[in-house]
């Protein structure tokens, strides 16, 4: 059974393949086609996280 991600890049569901680039967001959901789907990206490079960023003064 394929986990599906909805991409808030590309607006469309994605299977998920667990791999490096896909980001899928821990308590964020979007209803897609009446249905509740965990949300994500499909390519994380373009969202760094909060804890990722540099500290500057
Ligand atoms: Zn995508």
């Amino acid at each position: 059974m394929h986990i599906m991600y909805y991409c808030i890049l590309c607006k469309q569901l994605h299977p998920l393949g667990f791999s490096e680039r896909e980001f899928v967001f821990k308590s964020g959901f979007h209803y897609f086609s009446s249905n509740l789907y965990q949300a994500g990206v499909c390519a994380k490079e373009p969202y760094t996280l909060p804890k990722e960023q540099p500290a500057t003064a």
